[in-house]
Formats: structure tokens, sequence, C-alpha cells
């Protein structure tokens, strides 16, 4: 069997990378010249570090990561609106939460899938995905010319603008949510930066999270609802951030003027609607190309892993067509990442509400929430169906 992937993403990388530990021949080819690292951060939560314990990359990861403990919430006036225990999800999954730059993470994928045996074609843009006419099968047409016949093709080229999408479904239409994020990246000389906490800070239609990756260095997001979408002019990026968050409390306004303009990014935040079919004849789709959700849910970069380990463990069983190991791919997958993303954009319509009396009751009702049950609850919903050796429940995972 032989596999080509579309996108040397996170998707693409860790199919890649699972591919190549079954034996299985497997080529990426990725648009971009060298290894992305487009974006400031992730969290990856337990769900995907035990993903990533799988494939046995757990320690090279936790090498090159932060471990928040507590993820604090503030008001935009400097209320505390409650702790969550991060150590709380990660016993009850049994794997840690690792914060990593996402210039990290593609590294680490990247060169796990070269150790592998993988290649990675740089370089080289798809702009088409056609069925063959006189036979069965595809031909993907990329930009430099280059045109392929692969017997497989995994669609991870992202959410905005994948041609395997447009392959199995006619279209590529992700939704714009109506909020802008603007990501930095801050890093420091002076260790000062609280490496275990990260501050999710609310305001009314605003946003400021803070991610620690070290005491030296952390990325942050500041959010706020847009109902357009406008021009990026990365020179005025930080008056445009400091027209919100100028008088939110510290470390806010520290985060923003150590950010360098060019660590800086604005991203019009769009999602996916949750679909039905992800594959078409010898095209299947995984992360963002299939099931975008909101940073709000905390697991686009999670879920494209999850994919990664399922479509290997289908395909490697697969004795038959590869439709067979597609359809039950998708089986496994479609609820789950239909769920989360349904989920990201209800907490959406929470955090970026711009009612000052809502955001007021949100607000007083957080100061009273259960963070515990809270942490349980989203254990539980992130917790991977495909666990298979449960560990002690009261051994730390760390
Ligand atoms: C602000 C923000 C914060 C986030 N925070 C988190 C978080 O904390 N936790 C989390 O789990 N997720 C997070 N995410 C989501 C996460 O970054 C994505 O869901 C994840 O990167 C999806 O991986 P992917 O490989 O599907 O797509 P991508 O990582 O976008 O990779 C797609 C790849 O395909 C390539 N490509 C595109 N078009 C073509 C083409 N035509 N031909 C060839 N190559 C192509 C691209 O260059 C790219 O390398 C966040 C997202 C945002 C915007």
């Amino acid at each position: 069997m032989k596999v080509t992937i579309l996108g040397a993403g996170v998707a693409g990388l860790s199919c890649g990378i699972a591919l190549r530990q079954r034996g299985i021949e497997v080529d990426i080819f990725e648009r971009a010249t060298s290894p992305t690292t487009i974006g400031a951060g992730v969290v990856l939560w337990p769900n995907a570090t035990l993903v990533l314990e799988q494939l046995g990359l757990l320690q090279r990861f936790k090498a090159r990561s932060g471990a928040p403990t507590h993820m604090r919430r503030i008001s935009s006036s400097g209320a505390n609106l409650g702790c969550l225990d991060i150590g709380i999800i990660d016993k009850q999954i049994g794997s840690p939460s690792l914060s990593i730059s996402r210039m990290s993470l593609i590294d680490v994928l990247f060169h796990a899938f070269t150790q592998a045996g993988g290649h990675v074609h740089f370089a080289h843009q798809v702009v088409e995905i056609q069925p063959m006419t006189d036979t069965a099968g595809t031909r993907i047409r990329f930009h430099s010319g280059l045109v392929l016949v692969p017997e497989i093709i995994i669609g991870a080229e992202g959410r905005m603008n994948s041609p395997s999408r447009r392959y199995v479904l006619g279209e590529n239409k992700p939704v714009f949510q109506k909020f802008i994020n603007w990501v930095g990246m801050l890093e420091r000389d002076q260790c000062d930066i609280d490496d275990k906490v990260i501050f999710d800070f609310w305001g009314v239609g605003a946003r400021f999270g803070i991610v620690p990756l070290s005491s030296q260095s952390a990325y942050w997001a500041a959010g706020i609802t847009a109902e357009a979408i406008g021009a990026n002019k990365p020179e005025q990026y930080r008056d445009e951030i400091l027209a919100t968050f100028k008088h939110w409390p510290e470390p806010v306004l520290s985060m923003i003027q150590g950010t360098p303009s060019h660590k800086t990014n604005k991203i019009y935040v769009h999602d996916h609607d949750p679909i039905q079919t992800w594959h078409k004849d010898n095209v299947i789709l995984v992360g963002d190309a299939a099931h975008a959700p909101l940073p709000t849910s905390g697991q686009g970069a999670c879920q494209a892993i999850e994919d990664a380990w399922h479509i290997a463990e289908q395909l490697s069983q697969s004795t038959g067509r590869p439709q067979e190991a597609f359809e039950s791919f998708t089986d496994i997958r479609r609820t789950r990442t239909a769920n989360i993303t349904l989920a990201g954009r209800q907490f959406a319509k929470t955090v970026f509400n711009d009612d000052p009396e809502f955001c007021h009751t949100r607000d007083e009702a957080s100061k009273s929430s259960d963070f515990d049950n809270l942490a349980k609850t989203m254990a539980n919903g992130w917790r991977n169906p495909f666990r298979r050796h449960a560990r002690d429940e009261d051994s730390d995972p760390r």
C-alpha cells in the first residue's frame, strides 16, 4: 500500500508517522518551501498526548513543551472568576497536558516522520484533484505542472483552502465565526513568566489568553468580535490590539508590548460545519480539512493527532478496498469531531458575547462554578475511546 498525503501540518505529519510505523509507504506534498511555523502555539491536551505516547513521541514532546498546571479565569476588570486544575483532567485521562509552540510541534513531528523513513516534498502546492476519465482513481495536479496518480490520497491541507475537500464535497467553504484573533509569541531574557498558569481574561466581546511555554516564553491570543473580514496590516496590529486591551489587568499589557510585530499575526477565525461525507473514491479527509473546530474548542490540533492514529489503524488492518477503511475511520471520528466543533461554537457565543448584561451574569456564574467538576466534565468529553491499557487512576501522569 502506498499513501500520498497532501499538507505537512499537524494532521499530515502525524498521519505520516503513524502510517510509517505500520510499515506503509508514505510521501507528503507540502506547498510551503520548509516546515510551516505559522501560528503561535497550542495546548496538547491529554487525549492528544496519549496518542503521542502510543507513537513513542511523548518524551520528545515533553522536552520541548511547557506543562501548565492551572488555568485562571479573570475578568477584564481584574475580578477572580475561578481556577481550573489541569491536573484533574490529566489524571482522569492518564496523560499530561503540554503547551508547545507551533514551531516546536511541527519540528518534532517533521523529524519523527523523516526518521521513520518518510519524505516531505516541499514547494508542492496542490491545485486540483480530478477523477481519471479512462480508468478508476484520481490524479493530482500541482502548481509546478507535476501530475501524480496516487493509490491512496489523504487530504490534510487545513481549513481554508483544501483541494481534497473540494474533491470530496464539491466545495470548501469555511464559516467566518465573527471574531478575530491576534496571536503573538513573547520571548524574554529573564525568567519571570509564571510557567504553571494559563491566564484566560474575559471581557465584553473580547478575550485575552496567555499560555506559558517556559519561564521565558509564552504565546497569547487577543480575541474580539468582528462583523466582517477586514484588512491585515501588520504595522497596525499593535495599535489594533491596544485599542481594546490597553487597560486590561497585567500581564496583558506587558505581553502585547513585549512582543515584536513580526511575532504577531492576525486571524479572521473560521471553522467548518460538521459534514457527513469525509471520502470519495481514493481520497479521505483528515484534520482541519475534515472537521476544523474553533480555537475556543482547544482541540483542533489534538483532533488532528487523534485522526492520525485512527486512519493508520484502519488502513493497516484493511484487507480489501481502502474505501472500507475510510468508512470505518469516518464512523469512528464523525460524531466525536462534530461534537467538539459544536461545543467550540457554543463556548465562543459565551466568551465573545458583546452584551454587557449577559457578560455580567456569565462572570457571576463563573465565580460560583465548581471548577473541579468542570475539569472532570472536560476530561469525560475528551477521553480517548481507543485507550486500551488503562493506567492506575491514582498514578501521577506527569
Ligand atoms: C489562534 C488559534 C489557537 C489554536 N489553539 C489550539 C490549541 O490550543 N489546541 C489545539 O489542539 N488546537 C488549536 N488550534 C487549532 C490547530 O492549530 C489546528 O486545528 C491544526 O493546526 C490543524 O492541523 P491540520 O494539519 O489539519 O492543518 P494545518 O496545521 O493548517 O496544516 C495544513 C498544511 O497544509 C498545507 N497546505 C495547504 N494548502 C495546500 C495545498 N494546496 N497544497 C499543499 N499543501 C497545502 C499548509 O501549508 C499546511 O502546512 C488553534 C488554532 C488557532 C487559529
